[in-house]
């Protein structure tokens, strides 16, 4: 029967819960045990899809066409596994489903609570569509204390309850403090988060405690006897130069073999780290470094573009490379003489975006790394806007555009209201909601013969994660392929540009999906690793 891990924070947010709980998952891997990595989001939007990314980091979206939490995307990252729309829920879409029922006439005309209607639905989507998996990990967004957090750690003290100890255990991230005045790290947040968990019914069996130094042996026996957890389910979580590094970290602690105390099971086995050891490895001793530029528009909050951060990373892994990014807020190059900063980098990166603001900017961008042969990676609006790009300075059409933007003369990418995914039609109306209904999820595409594209992924079809409104218009193919832009991959009914690369240029590849979302450390997405050897090639030659 399948054994579930509750992991909640406490003290501060941002103390990496998803990392924790997604190294967890790789160590547990990694002793053979399958896994499903979860995540319960306390806010009261419906999902991510429509919240700034300003605010909550990028939206990571799932093959079955799900927008969730980026903490999804640390997950695949470290597993492998797949997530699923059953992955990631918020208090806002099970209060959306109970608030329908109940219009519905569902509960006879009840009362309908907080306990026991939505912590019954919590507890359904804990256990629902598991896999038969060995463990399942459910991460708890947000830190004890907060009120909205309540309904889901109420709801996990029952599932506990239900299935007992050595069917669930819970674990508690907290921050140990250094405190520099008084040169010492300070328990005691740790002791009251822990005090506050347990007031609530939920005694932790392990507390994993983030520090940016070693804690000594006698706050750890301080911590155990106040939190009231055995001296061996103290764990430290000390801050490392890469997150790859982390499961190796946790394992050298005990983490993993706690885990499995907690639940009862004795395993003498050691994991199976080799595959981590290398990624870290090739981290800390590459061969060269590369320069590439984002230009992008939320480049103020990184975790907006935490999965495209990463596959490029991965892409380094791959060419034993240090990849430096310098991010650009894309307006800046609305006025001419800025470009001058893409100077020294071996790679422009447009990534996906929304609206008008700062189009221009990366349309400059285009155009600096066409004409300069620097290598041009376009991820969604980035490759809508090299077609763009494309289509006004090399296919004489001045007016081209996206009718995002508002009315066009010529719209090179327009919105598109039905298209199929596989055998069935999907339609939108225009103008309607906005949340959820983009093309959103994994789609094939074709990939052509004797195309970069093709020779990059070594393979006819593909399937790639979508998350757009709009699409480059297939009636400009041959007005494009005219001026040098090809479309080398395309939906199987050929009416949706996938991917465009320009033969003319050293590389210089638009795809309309996001490749980032399905790259893994130890296995680099070919797009990425492809970007990023141009890259290597063009920093020689400067
Ligand atoms: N704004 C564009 C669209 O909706 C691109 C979206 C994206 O880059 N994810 O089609």
């Amino acid at each position: 029967m399948t054994r579930f891990v509750f992991i909640t924070g406490g003290v501060v947010s941002s103390l990496g819960k998803g990392l924790a709980s997604a190294a967890l998952g790789a160590l547990l891997q990694a002793r053979g045990y399958s896994v499903r990595l979860r995540k319960f989001d306390p806010y009261l939007n419906v999902d991510p899809g429509t919240m700034s990314p300003y605010q909550h980091g990028e939206v990571y979206v799932t093959d079955d066409g799900a927008e969730t939490d980026l903490d999804l995307g640390h997950y695949e990252r470290f597993t492998g596994v797949p997530s699923r729309r059953s992955d990631s829920v918020t208090a806002g879409r099970l209060y959306q489903s109970l608030i329908a029922q109940e219009r519905r006439g569902d509960f006879l005309g009840g009362t309908v609570q907080v306990i026991p209607h939505l912590t019954d639905a919590i507890n359904d989507v804990i256990s629902a569509d598991s896999d038969n998996a060995d463990f399942v990990l459910c991460e708890i967004g947000g830190t004890v204390g907060d009120i909205e957090g309540l309904p889901f750690l109420e709801a996990i003290r029952q599932f506990g309850n239900r299935v007992g100890r050595d069917h669930a255990i819970f674990i508690h991230l907290t921050l140990v403090p250094y405190i520099p005045s008084a040169a010492e790290l300070k328990t005691k947040p740790t002791q009251h988060s822990v005090k506050e968990l347990r007031s609530i019914g939920i005694q932790p069996d392990i507390v994993l405690c983030r520090c940016d130094r070693p804690i000594p042996e006698l706050e750890k026996n301080k911590i155990a006897l106040f939190c009231n957890v055995s001296r061996s389910a103290v764990i430290p979580a000390i801050d490392v130069d890469t997150i790859y590094e982390v499961p190796l970290r946790y394992h050298e602690e005990g983490f993993d073999t706690q885990v499995l105390e907690a639940f009862g099971i004795r395993d003498s086995n050691e994991p199976e780290l080799k595959r981590w050891e290398k990624i870290v490895n090739n981290i800390r001793s590459p061969e060269g470094d590369v320069k590439i530029a984002i230009v992008g528009k939320y480049t103020g909050l990184k975790d907006a573009y935490k999965s495209l951060t990463e596959a490029l990373a991965h892409g380094g892994i791959a060419n034993r490379v240090r990849v430096h990014l310098q991010w650009f807020e894309s307006e800046i190059f609305e006025s001419e003489d800025r470009l001058q900063h893409l100077a020294g980098v071996n790679g422009v990166l447009v990534p996906g975006g929304f609206g008008e603001r700062g189009s221009e900017g990366k349309i400059a961008a285009v155009t600096f790394a066409r004409q300069h042969n620097v290598p041009y990676f376009g991820i969604c609006f980035g490759m809508q806007l090299a077609v763009i790009e494309v289509a006004r300075n090399l296919g004489d059409m001045p007016e081209a555009g996206s009718t995002e933007f508002g009315p066009c003369n010529e719209p090179i990418v327009g919105e598109l209201t039905e298209w199929l995914h596989g055998q069935e039609l999907e339609i939108r109306e225009q103008g309607g909601n906005l949340g959820g209904t983009m093309r959103l999820g994994a789609y094939e595409c074709i990939v052509a013969d004797d195309t970069m594209a093709r020779r990059v992924y070594d393979s006819e079809t593909v399937f790639e994660r979508h998350r757009h409104r709009y699409e480059v218009n297939i009636g400009y193919r041959d007005q494009l392929e005219k001026s040098g832009l090809l479309i080398s991959g395309i939906s199987p009914d050929g009416m949706l540009p996938e991917i465009v690369e320009l033969s003319e240029h050293p590389w210089f590849m638009g795809v309309q999906f996001h490749p980032e979302l399905r790259s893994k450390p130890f296995s680099p997405h070919p797009l990425f690793s492809s970007f990023i050897k141009a890259a290597v090639k063009q920093s020689r030659l400067v």
